[in-house]
Parts: structure tokens; C-alpha cells; sequence
């Protein structure tokens, strides 16, 4: 079972994920926690995405292609995966349907986490990750909009 989790930053999606995840019993994938741990690591992508992170915007797709593509080859990816985060960007959900095209493993369903707008900043506030200051949360906001949300359609016209 493969399923790409979508909603807006601060949804709860990473706290869904985990409750899904007993569910689907399937992996996590979540670009967002992978890039983080490359950080805490000192990677070369840890020190190339940092500042993105940090400023609220998007780390380049094929950064995020690369380090979806070694996870996946990972074993216990075998039985499935959930996608949190990732795609972020219609170019990352052609990318994703390809290489999982490629694996012979096509998606099976995506889900969207609907939020109400003051819900979302009430929640992050309570948060307390380094990115979930006002200024950042509102860049991250803006690019879900521009970038992510079109992503709904796409999956709607794939059925
Ligand atoms: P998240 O934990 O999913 O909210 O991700 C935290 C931050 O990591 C985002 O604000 C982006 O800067 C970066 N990030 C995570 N996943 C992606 C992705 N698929 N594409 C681009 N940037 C990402």
C-alpha cells in the first residue's frame, strides 16, 4: 500500500501519520523528519537545505528525489510506504510517479488533511520547532499554496 499524505504545514500530519501507520502497517517516509536528521548529521545535504528550511522555503527537487530514492530501496519499504511531505511540487509528483513507475510499485490513493486556517496557527504555536516562527510559518504557508495545493487537482484528474 502506497499513499501520499497532503495538507498544509502544521496540519497534523506527521501526529496522523503515526496513527495511520498502525493502520496501513507500512513505513513512514517524511522528507521534512529525513532532512532534519541530515542536518542533525552534518551532511552535504543537511548544510545545502538548512537555510532553505530555516527561511520557510522549498528544498530543491532533486535533493528531495535523491533522498527519496535511497529510502525506498530500503527493504521494508517493500511493502509500502506513507508519504508525508512529499511530493511538494508538480515536478516531485512526476518525479515520484516515475521512479515508482520504474519500481513497478504505482501509488494506491492519496489523502488530503483538511484545516481550518486559525486552527493551523493555533497549533503551530504550540509546536515549538525552529521553523514555526510567525514570519517562517507564513513563508511556508505561501508555498504550500503556490506550489503544493495544485497537487490536489493532479491527483483528481489521475482518478
Ligand atoms: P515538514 O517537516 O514536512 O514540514 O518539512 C519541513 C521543511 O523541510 C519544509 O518547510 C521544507 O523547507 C523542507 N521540505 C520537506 N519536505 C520537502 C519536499 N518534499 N520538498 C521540498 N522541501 C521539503
Amino acid at each position: 500500500m502506497r499513499v501520499v499524505f497532503l495538507g498544509p504545514p502544521g496540519a497534523g500530519k506527521g501526529t496522523q501519520s503515526k496513527q495511520l501507520l498502525a493502520y496501513l502497517g507500512v513505513p513512514h517516509l517524511s522528507t521534512g523528519e529525513m532532512l532534519r536528521q541530515e542536518i542533525r548529521d552534518q551532511t552535504s545535504i543537511g548544510l545545502e537545505s538548512r537555510e532553505q528550511i530555516a527561511a520557510g522555503r522549498l528544498v530543491a527537487d532533486p535533493t528531495i528525489m535523491k533522498i527519496v530514492s535511497s529510502r525506498l530501496n530500503q527493504p521494508d519499504c517493500a511493502r509500502g510506504v506513507l508519504f508525508d511531505g512529499i511530493p511538494r511540487t508538480l515536478g516531485q509528483a512526476k518525479a515520484l510517479d516515475e521512479l515508482l513507475a520504474s519500481r513497478g510499485q504505482p501509488l494506491d490513493g492519496v489523502l488530503e488533511l483538511k484545516v481550518d486556517e486559525d486552527e493551523l496557527v493555533r497549533r503551530r504555536a504550540s509546536r515549538g520547532r525552529a521553523d514555526d516562527r510567525p514570519e517562517v510559518v507564513r513563508e511556508r504557508l505561501e508555498q504550500y499554496r503556490r506550489l503544493t495545493e495544485p497537487l490536489i487537482d493532479y491527483y483528481g484528474r489521475q482518478g
